[in-house]
């Protein structure tokens, strides 16, 4: 059941001019919609933490945690967590970004699905599935609301198990 796809809305030239930005806060806001799409990122897998990445990842992850009986891990943009870290660093279009995990974030040979809202050039997921390997952790999945199909972000996640609900 996808009815909820018409609840992403497209903002034209956001945050930049010539950007079409998924925007899913509609979604969000229907709770029907909102538990359909929790369920279906984790339907058939089976683990011990989901990691949400900053910032929209955290609000699908943490829900999918929660129904399942798992613990919820944040990763988040460099300098924001209190406690010692590891780090990724990642290139962007212009520039590049760093994201961490706490060091001890996990147990060792934990099971852990990655959770994120978009999967655009895969930069992102995959320096988390590098952060979460590296933390002595065991990645089972990498799920994400929507998939930019112009863009291969699946490349950049070789080997792993990728799911989108939708394509765009
Ligand atoms: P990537 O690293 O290029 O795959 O970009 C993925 C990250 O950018 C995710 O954390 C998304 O939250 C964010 N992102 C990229 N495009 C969009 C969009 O159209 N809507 C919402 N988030 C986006």
């Amino acid at each position: 059941m996808t009815e909820w796809i018409s609840l992403i809305r497209d903002v034209p030239d956001y945050p930049q001019p010539g950007i079409l930005f998924k925007d899913i806060t509609p979604l969000l806001a229907d709770p029907a919609a909102f538990t359909t799409v929790v369920d279906d990122l984790a339907e058939g897998y089976s683990f011990d933490k989901v990691v949400g990445i900053e910032a929209r990842g955290f609000i699908l992850a943490a829900p999918v945690a929660l129904r399942r009986g798992a613990g919820f891990v944040p990763v988040r943009k460099k300098g924001k967590l209190p406690a010692e870290t590891l780090e990724a660093s990642y290139d962007l279009e212009y520039g590049s970004a760093t994201i961490e995990v706490h060091a001890d974030a996990f147990a060792p040979g934990e099971r852990v699905l990655v959770v994120d809202d978009v999967l655009a050039t895969g930069g992102t997921a995959a320096a988390a599935v590098d952060l979460v390997r590296r933390a002595g952790a065991e990645v089972v999945a990498v799920t994400f609301l929507m998939e930019l199909s112009f863009l291969p972000g699946r490349e950049r996640l070789p080997d792993l198990d990728v799911r989108a609900l939708v394509t765009v």
